[in-house]
């Protein structure tokens, strides 16, 4: 059984003639021990998703699908259920550790309060657990004592990862844990989450906008766009050979870790994800995409069996592709 199953999934920010329409049906599962990427850029719904799974959205969103992890229904669940599923079920880490983190406290209480909370420990046992959580996430025991400003970016996010790691869950949310951080300091932050959720066999759900990122890290990528998944497969097909265009795009737009060349002049990804007030017709990619024919004007696409696990959401999967036009 998965871990995580999401059905028809669609979150909505407020109504009526400002309705935003963020996340439009999505369907995804994650087994037990697993790793899915979601991937897309900035304003696509990822981090709606990712709020919507713990029921973290704000009050001006509204939901519907279903939504269970480990079998139970996130959005039935009772508020105190709720709150005790947020730790030892599932976790979230995300982006800028700064803001998360409360500036007027220590993180090693910090990091021990979810412990007290959820496994009625003894305020000692909670000590050790967190001594022993920051020696996992590579940091030093004294530095329980600090202050979230007294540490460096990376420093906070391992202190993130800790508290995520606290109550151990069996899926830790992801949300571009590494962006706001530089270069060196991203991989090695990277590195720690793959030894964690390896050696713990926690499921992980990472997003980001870096498809060359979450191709290192997962076994599964999702592309989503325009609040909808385009495209998903194992994580090599989808990165080396995407079936969608917008996938293919995404892959040239984050050369692989490593090749600097490439990354530091990037083959753009022209023009932007489209606002969701104001979504074209047809298939929302057409307006961007380099081989869109007639029907994508029209006709919006589902996904289609594309490969041995592999799906995507184009009228030309299947089909040889004509010449592009552009990029
Ligand atoms: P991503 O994480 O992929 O960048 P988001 O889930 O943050 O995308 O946003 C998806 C869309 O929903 C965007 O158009 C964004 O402007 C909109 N959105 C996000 N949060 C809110 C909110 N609280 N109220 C209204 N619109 C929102
Ligand atoms: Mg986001």
């Amino acid at each position: 059984m998965s871990l995580l199953e999401v059905r028809n999934l669609q979150v909505t920010y407020g109504t009526g003639a400002r309705a935003v329409p963020a996340v439009r049906g999505v369907d995804l599962s994650v087994a037990p021990g697993q790793k899915l990427g979601i991937a897309g850029e900035s304003g696509c719904g990822k981090s709606t998703l990712a709020l919507a799974l713990l029921r973290l959205l704000p009050a001006s969103a509204r939901l519907s699908g279903k939504i269970l992890l480990d079998g139970e229904d996130v959005l039935a669940m009772k508020w105190g259920r709720l709150r005790a599923v947020r730790w030892a079920g599932a976790s979230i880490v995300f982006q800028g550790a700064m803001h998360s983190l409360n500036a007027v406290h220590r993180v090693g209480e910090q990091i021990s309060e979810p412990i007290l909370l959820h496994s009625g420990t003894t305020p000692a046992a909670a000590k050790r657990r967190v001594r022993e959580l920051l020696a996992h996430v590579g940091l030093p025991v004294a530095r329980a004592d600090a202050y979230p400003h007294e540490l460096s970016g990376g420093q906070r996010q391992r202190v993130m990862i800790a508290m995520a790691l606290a109550c151990d869950p069996r899926l830790i949310v992801a949300d571009e844990p590494t962006t706001a951080l530089d270069v060196m300091i991203q991989a090695q932050i990277l590195r720690l989450i793959e030894q964690l959720v390896a050696e713990q066999d926690i499921s992980l759900l990472m997003i980001s906008h870096d498809l060359a990122v979450l191709a290192d890290t997962c076994d599964r990528l999702a592309v989503m766009y325009a609040g909808r998944v385009v495209e998903e497969g194992p994580a090599r097909t989808v990165y080396g050979s995407a079936s969608h265009p917008y996938g293919r795009a995404l892959a040239a737009a984050f050369p692989r870790i490593g090749d600097t060349a490439s990354r530091r002049a990037p083959r753009g990804l022209p023009g932007d994800p489209p606002d969701p007030s104001a979504l074209p017709g047809g298939c929302t990619f057409h307006p961007r995409c380099p081989v869109a024919v007639d029907a994508c004007e029209r006709e919006d696409q589902v996904l289609v069996a594309a490969g041995e696990g592999h799906r995507a959401a184009c009228v030309h999967v299947g089909a040889a592709l004509p010449t592009e036009k552009r990029l």
